[in-house]
């Protein structure tokens, strides 16, 4: 009796153990922003959806197989349409899989930089059908959705899409909430990045939604560019001192922002990036 006592706590001990680690490995999720918004999980990365009578917005498909987890949730929880695609901008970790949408009978929307773009990058998924240039509004099911460009800043493809009943905003990889920018900040537009944040503070949102890490506020979102804009000039300034990239990764501190995620992992990181663009 004993033996089988210890059997079954440690089956289940080890039962456990096995879904968290599945969590941990494959994490997939869908909860509810606001309204008849959600936002959708693939591990590190996140989109969004809205509901609505005559069917389903979806954004980036982040891959294949996630699309498809996410089409089959969408059709046994809602039973609605997928009517449109649309893609934050071209890069693969975050709009691969759209065939899956397309096939489903989607139409896909991007910016018109992302044409070339997702070509030239040989991106795994479905070219836009509709593309555009400084701004789009697209109307579904008795609801309004804006498409907007803020200009060069993470690629120059990046747009924004607008919530307005929800008041919330769905940005990717140029926004993110108390985290510091990826890395080396990639093949980034500066100075353009910056002009980008006047134009975030001017649309009208309450939430925003990036693509990794939590949903936060809108000042939030701002303070992610208020980051860059001091990065910048302290890289600037050390620079023109005639400081060397070493010398100045061990002395700029940011310390305003060393509780955001990220810190002591990309800081350094950033300043390189950020050094890089200087030169
Ligand atoms: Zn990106």
């Amino acid at each position: 009796m004993k033996n089988l006592m210890i059997a079954f706590v440690l089956l289940c001990t080890l039962g456990t153990m096995n879904s968290v680690l599945a969590q941990d490995t494959n994490k997939r999720e869908i909860t509810n922003v606001a309204g008849d918004l959600y936002r959708f999980q693939n591990n590190f990365h996140f989109s969004v959806f809205l509901v609505t009578e005559e069917g389903v917005l979806v954004t980036d498909p982040v891959n294949s197989e996630a699309a498809i987890w996410l089409r089959d949730e969408i059709k046994s929880r809602f039973n609605k349409p997928i009517k449109y695609l649309v893609y934050s901008h071209h890069h693969a970790d975050h709009v691969s899989g759209g065939e899956v949408f397309k096939q489903a009978g989607a139409t896909v929307i991007a910016h018109e930089n992302a044409l070339w773009a997702l070509e030239s990058d040989s991106v795994p998924t479905a070219m836009p059908d509709l593309t555009f240039k400084e701004n789009m509004t697209l109307y579904l099911g008795g609801r309004t959705v804006d498409l907007q460009y803020l200009g060069r800043n993470h690629s120059d493809n990046s747009i924004v899409v607008l919530f307005p009943d929800e008041q919330a905003l769905f940005a990717v990889d140029f926004v993110n909430v108390r985290r510091l920018p990826y890395r080396d900040i990639g093949r980034s537009f500066f100075p353009d990045y910056f002009d980008s944040y006047e134009r975030l503070a001017a649309l009208e949102f309450t939430t925003v939604i990036p693509g990794h890490g939590p949903i936060g506020s809108k000042q939030e979102a701002l303070d992610h560019g208020q980051y860059l804009g001091e990065l910048h000039d302290q890289v600037k300034a050390g620079k023109a001192a005639g400081h060397s990239v070493d010398e100045l990764k061990a002395s700029i501190k940011m310390e305003n922002y060393k509780n955001w995620s990220q810190y002591d992992e990309w800081l350094g990181l950033n300043i390189e990036g950020m050094y890089g663009y200087l030169e």
